[in-house]
């Protein structure tokens, strides 16, 4: 089973949910990414002059 879930905010990829595991991430305000501009964004946030 495949559920559209919605659109990555960064890079407006299309975020799934496969049988239960969800392909991206769901932030605390409700925001949602997919992994790979998830890890950039947490990059940016730990080594901001970067
Ligand atoms: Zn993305």
């Amino acid at each position: 089973m495949r559920e559209l879930v919605g659109t990555c905010k960064c890079c407006n990829k299309e975020i799934y949910c496969l049988d239960g595991f969800f392909n991206g991430i769901h932030t605390d305000d409700k925001k949602i990414y997919c992994f790979e501009c998830y890890e950039t964004a947490k990059k940016k946030e730990e080594n901001p002059k970067s």
